[in-house]
């Protein structure tokens, strides 16, 4: 059992004065495993208020310390993987293959952003003024539950690099993996007050965070609904805001594909993270005259997907991250079927001889319309709509009407085709017969999915803000 009831603040792990603990549950066992006394907003300002005066020293340092600073931080994340790993399985119920690469990217990530920031020109010339690129100011940056570690890590290293001082909100629903990442990132021994982490409730330390006039920016990850909540705070200061939100995204299956290799990274794309993936692929588009092929991959393809205890390798699917995704993911399985979509695999209630801890049955329905609430709203779990089309275009038609335009993946065996197809989808990004996509290129949604970009160059320009000078250096 651990107690986590403080925030880091200016260099240092100091007393929460919030009162409300929240208990910490094994999600696989349901036992509870620790609490989080979280932050208030008071705690939030102290925050807001150091990183303010870290700011204009960290604004004047050079490349050079800021590169040293991200090899810091990230020699520390490294030390500490093994513990990011397993408490990674142990709070959220991440699979050891899946925890493993959290840890794996929440360090590899500063190394990324050092690469960006090692080649970019702060100053340039255009026209007859100099441009220079500085950084936007104290930066707040809010996490999701679902991806915490690596979140935190990946828009800290983007903050830093552009000299951006920061105040860290993870999930109140991640109280373990956040106290473990901020004591790695404690080990890098950076100046006080460069970062900062204060765990809270959205509607007190996050609403400080939207509203403080001494915030610049704010990078959130979450859902929409929540993106909205923030832009519209964040509205009254004129904060710039990044906003990483909710998907839909959609898997085209092209005609030409090779469905035996198509379909199982089909569902791989789809139930990535325990489906619990801003960007799974959970609309599988499918040539209506090869539906039953398809069919007859998915259900052997099923049958075998391993749902077990996160901490078995073995395990493709570990159990929901809280109970509150358990009821979620039943009434979007009830409601799938009251709309008339058909089970194809899974279903209502737990996996066989999985009675304890929030498992759910990975869930495949065949005969889904676009216009089912399965198909146009984020489930988040692993549950699968397979919907039929007649050709490309309706192909296309259907993938890009949704509200959401995070990510998509286009399977086929002609690069020239799925290129043709990937022009014309509505998404931030598309990923060509692959799952993984490639982390220092830009990532972020269009329509509901969100605004800017994360990551690489456009991570690093998030923020930053151009002034420009033009003059005559001679006396007037
Ligand atoms: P959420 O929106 O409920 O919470 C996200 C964060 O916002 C949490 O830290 C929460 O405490 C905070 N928050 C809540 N209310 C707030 C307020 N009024 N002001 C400021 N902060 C507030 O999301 P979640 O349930 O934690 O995460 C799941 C969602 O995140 C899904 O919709 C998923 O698609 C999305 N997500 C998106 C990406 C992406 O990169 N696009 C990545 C991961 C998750």
């Amino acid at each position: 059992m651990r107690l986590i009831d403080t925030a880091y603040i200016d260099g240092a792990f100091v007393p929460v004065t919030g009162e409300e603990e929240l208990q910490i549950i094994n999600p696989a066992n349901e036992r509870t495993i620790g609490s989080l006394r979280v932050a208030s907003r008071e705690d939030a300002r102290r925050a807001i208020a150091v990183a303010h005066r870290a700011q204009e020293g960290l604004a004047k340092t050079a490349k050079a310390e800021r590169l040293d600073m991200l090899t810091s931080l990230q020699d520390a994340i490294l030390r500490r993987s093994d513990d990011i790993r397993d408490v990674t399985i142990e709070e959220y119920g991440a699979p050891v293959s899946r925890a493993r690469w959290i840890s794996r990217y929440a360090s590899d990530c500063f190394g990324y952003a050092a690469e960006a920031l090692r080649d970019y020109d702060f100053e340039r010339r255009i026209g007859d003024a100099t441009v220079r690129m500085e950084p936007v100011g104290v930066s707040a940056l809010i996490a999701p539950w679902n991806a915490v570690s690596g979140t935190i890590c990946s828009k800290l290293a983007s903050a830093l690099a552009g000299g951006c001082a920061t105040v860290i909100k993870p999930s109140e629903l991640s109280g373990l993996q956040s106290q473990v990442v901020a004591e790695a990132l404690h080990g890098a021994g950076l100046p006080a007050g460069t970062f900062n982490i204060v765990n809270g409730r959205g509607k007190d330390v996050g609403d400080e965070l939207s509203t403080n006039p001494d915030v610049a920016r704010i990078s959130f990850t979450g859902s929409t609904a929540t993106g909205k909540i923030i832009a519209r705070a964040a509205a009254e200061t004129i904060k710039r805001v990044g906003l990483s939100l909710s998907g839909k995204s959609a898997t085209i299956i092209m005609e030409d594909a090779d469905l035996a290799t198509a379909v199982p990274m089909a569902l791989d794309g789809g139930f990535q993270n325990n489906g619990q993936a801003c960007i799974a692929g959970t609309r599988i588009l499918v040539p209506a005259d090869r539906l039953n092929d398809v069919y007859a991959l998915v259900r052997p393809a099923m049958a075998r997907l391993k749902v077990g205890l996160p901490s078995d390798p073995n395990t493709a699917i570990g159990p929901l991250a809280s109970a509150a995704q358990y009821e979620r993911i039943q009434r979007f399985i009830a409601r799938g079927l009251e709309q008339g979509a058909k089970l194809l695999a899974g279903g209502l209630g737990k996996p066989y001889g999985l009675d304890t801890g929030f498992f759910v049955k990975p869930t495949v329905f065949a005969e889904v319309s676009n216009d089912m609430d399965i198909a146009r709203e984020e489930i988040f779990g692993p549950v699968l709509s397979i919907i039929p089309f007649r050709d490309e275009e309706d192909a296309i038609r259907i993938a890009n009407d949704s509200a959401y335009g995070l990510e998509a993946y286009v399977y086929s065996i002609d690069p020239h085709r799925a290129r043709c197809v990937a022009d014309r989808l509505h998404t931030g990004s598309v990923l060509i017969n692959q799952i993984a996509p490639d982390l220092r290129a830009p990532f972020g949604g269009v329509k509901q999915s969100g605004i800017g970009r994360e990551f690489g160059h456009f991570g690093l320009e998030a923020f930053l803000e151009a002034k420009s000078i033009a003059g005559h250096y001679t006396r007037v």
